[in-house]
C-alpha cells in the first residue's frame, strides 16, 4: 500500500455536502482506504471566480498506481457534475492528487508532487492536519496571509 494525499475543493451549491460526499466516494475506491480526513475549511477563491471554496484533504492508503488514481479522481469529478464552460469557472468538485508516496513524476497528465502544493493555505493547512510531518513551518509561514477559516 502507498500513502497518497488528495485535496478536495468545492464552491458551488451545497459545497460542504459535496466535500463530505467526495470523502465517502474516496473511501469507496477500489484497492484503497481512507486513513485520515482533515476538518473542512472555508477559503476565498484564488485565481477563480464564484463563492468561497470548501476544502479538505484526505490520506488514502492505496494500491492504485498514480495514473490509475488520477483517473479515478477524474471519474469522481465527472460524477459530481463538474462543468468547465471556461477556464477557472466555478466548479462543483475539484480533486487534486497532492502526493503518491515518494513518487516524483512529470507527464502530460500528471505531475507529482502536485506543482502548487506549497502555494495555497487551503491545501497546506488541511494537509498539516492529517500529516504534520509533510508540511514545514516555513511553508505554513509563507501562506499565513491567505484568508482561510477552519470550520
Ligand atoms: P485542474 O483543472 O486544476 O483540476 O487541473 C486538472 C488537470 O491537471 C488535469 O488535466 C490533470 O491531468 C492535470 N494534473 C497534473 N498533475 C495533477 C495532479 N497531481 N493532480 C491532479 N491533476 C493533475
Amino acid at each position: 500500500m502507498t500513502l497518497a494525499f488528495v485535496a478536495i475543493g468545492a464552491n458551488l451549491g451545497d459545497a460542504q455536502a459535496t466535500v463530505r460526499q467526495a470523502m465517502a466516494d474516496l473511501a469507496g475506491l477500489p484497492h484503497s482506504r481512507v486513513s485520515a480526513r482533515s476538518s473542512l475549511y472555508r477559503s476565498a477563491p484564488v485565481d477563480a471566480s464564484g463563492p468561497d471554496f470548501i476544502n479538505a484533504v484526505v490520506a488514502l492508503e492505496t494500491d492504485l498506481a498514480p495514473e490509475a488514481l488520477l483517473d479515478a479522481l477524474q471519474q469522481l469529478e465527472l460524477r459530481a457534475g463538474r462543468e468547465r464552460p471556461y477556464r477557472n469557472a466555478p466548479r462543483t468538485l475539484d480533486l487534486d492528487l497532492l502526493r503518491h508516496g515518494d513518487t516524483v513524476m512529470h507527464s502530460a497528465t500528471l505531475t507529482l508532487p502536485h506543482p502548487r502544493l506549497e502555494e495555497r493555505a487551503f491545501v497546506l493547512l488541511p494537509l498539516a492536519e492529517v500529516a504534520p510531518g509533510q508540511v514545514s513551518a516555513a511553508a505554513l509561514a509563507r501562506v499565513a496571509d491567505q484568508a482561510i477559516q477552519r470550520l
